[in-house]
């Protein structure tokens, strides 16, 4: 065929090609959505021809944006084993050199052997290193960068509208691409892609133990609510890890315990970069404990999903995760007692610090917490749902502000008054949560629950301040 001749004839044989790659959509979990934007990426190339001739407008490049290891080069693979067509990747921090004019040629080198053996897909990881805005590096580095991020878009404009070279980029820095980039033509398309739900967590697992003997009763979900926080990287890493354990006891088959005990190390591994003394470690638990004790306390909040202590990547403290009723939320049904349980489970990581350590030794951790509910208790007030009602134009008055942030106090020191009495009340149950927390790091919903029906003192019924 011509593909074949035309391949034969040019003079070296592709170096930024990767051959054999033969990932499909079915292999990228936990992407809802998401996936059917991809799919019209693969009918670029499958339907290209009738898509031009109705004058469909034909993407010149895919920009996929999301933190490391959430599968971003796995699903570049997949729309090229999708669509057939080859696959040519390079990373953009290897296009940066020291030397002039090296970067630049890399760049026209992928393109030139991409057209050679169209229809294919550029993939360029971590656009960021060499399409920063321009003039944001001084010196002779940010010379070569911008030489090479130029040619890159004599490249991009040259495939305009083609459909048989498709170019998708991975950055976790979309905000600081150089608008040239994102330019109508170019990388003008933008997908974002999250770090995993608890479902896509599931679905991730389930995908790598495809080709693993697994056990039939294993509990995906047991795993996937020990591992908030994880990307797709980690979760494939864990099933590996589960493997070796099985192997090294001799069994057939992987088993719940097995993942389990896999997701810990995987956690252990990231705990080790963050030395905490246990001291630091109690006064996490008890912030987080804290939140976690209130808010099950309280009808619209008391999902609670998941408490951890254990630091993941960006996020420095503890987190507990605290869901509002979802949809009374976004019927814009919450009521106003709701919303003043919100600010009392925001203020109660300070309630608890107070209880445990006293006015005296008090630390700063819960201080971000604070803050929301600071800035809640305020919007309440704003919101004319506190005694005293505030129009909008009163905020535009001066003396009126210090008035406004006066009633944000009261209501926020009810709640902390709240706080502090439901907290007293539940001590045997915080003492049990926190030394779970501190041994384990990690709470499960389940887990959390057990507790709580066999310590906690519950309000027994919503009740008004
Ligand atoms: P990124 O490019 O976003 O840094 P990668 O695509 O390189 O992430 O992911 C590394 C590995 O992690 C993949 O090869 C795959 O094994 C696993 N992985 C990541 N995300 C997913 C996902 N959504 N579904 C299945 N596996 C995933």
């Amino acid at each position: 065929s011509g593909a074949r001749v035309r391949r034969a004839n040019s003079k070296r044989l592709p170096q930024y090609m990767e051959r054999g790659v033969d990932v499909k959509f079915s292999d990228v979990a936990g992407l809802g959505n998401i996936r059917l934007e991809l799919e019209e990426i693969v009918k670029f190339f499958t339907l290209g021809e009738m898509y031009r001739r109705r004058g469909v407008k034909i993407p010149g490049g895919i920009l996929l944006c999301g933190p490391p290891g959430v599968g971003k080069t796995l699903l570049a693979k997949a729309v090229a084993g999708e669509a057939g067509v080859n696959f040519f990747s390079i990373s953009a921090s290897q296009f940066v050199e020291i030397y002039v004019g090296v970067g630049a040629s890399r760049v026209r080198a992928l393109y030139q052997e991409a057209k050679e053996n169209a229809p294919s897909v550029v993939f360029i990881d971590e656009l960021d290193a060499v399409g920063r805005e321009r003039g944001l590096i001084k010196g002779s580095g940010g010379q070569e960068r911008d030489a090479t991020l130029n040619q890159l878009l004599v490249c991009l404009d040259g495939f305009e509208g083609r459909g048989d070279v498709i170019t998708i980029a991975a950055t976790n820095r979309p905000d600081i691409l150089d608008p040239a980039l994102v330019r109508p033509g170019r990388f003008d398309r933008k997908i974002y892609i999250p770090k995993p739900s608890l479902i896509g967590r599931v679905e991730i697992l389930k995908v790598h133990a495809r080709k693993k003997p697994m056990a039939d009763d294993v509990d995906y979900v047991a795993v996937a609510s020990m591992t908030e926080g994880m990307v797709g990287a980690e979760l494939a890493n864990i099933v590996e890890l589960a493997a070796i354990n099985m192997m090294r006891d001799g069994r057939s088959e992987i088993t719940t315990d097995d993942l389990l005990q896999a997701a810990q190390i995987e956690e252990r591994g990231m705990l080790d970069k963050k030395d905490r003394s246990p001291e630091m470690w109690k006064r996490l638990a008890i912030n987080e404990a804290a939140m976690a004790v209130v808010a099950v306390n309280f009808p619209d909040i008391k999902n609670i999903e998941f408490v951890t202590i254990a630091p993941r990547a960006g996020r420095e403290l503890g987190y507990v995760r605290v869901k509002m009723d979802h949809m009374k939320f976004k019927e814009g049904m919450l009521s106003r007692q709701s919303l003043l349980d919100h600010v009392t489970v925001q203020i109660a990581p300070r309630a608890a610090d107070e209880i445990w350590y006293g006015e005296n030794q008090l630390s700063t951790i819960w201080a971000e917490t604070a803050d929301n509910a600071r800035s809640a208790a305020r919007s309440f007030v704003l919101g004319g749902l506190s005694e005293k009602y505030y129009g909008l134009s009163d905020f535009w008055v001066a003396d009126r502000i210090n008035e406004i942030d006066l009633e944000a106090l009261h209501v926020l020191n009810d709640c902390y008054e709240r706080a502090k009495e439901i907290l007293r009340r539940n001590r045997v149950l915080m003492d049990s949560v926190v030394n779970r927390l501190v041994d384990k790091k990690s709470l499960t919903k389940q887990e959390f629950f057990n507790l709580v029906r066999e310590h906690g003192h519950l309000e027994p019924m919503p009740r008004s301040i």
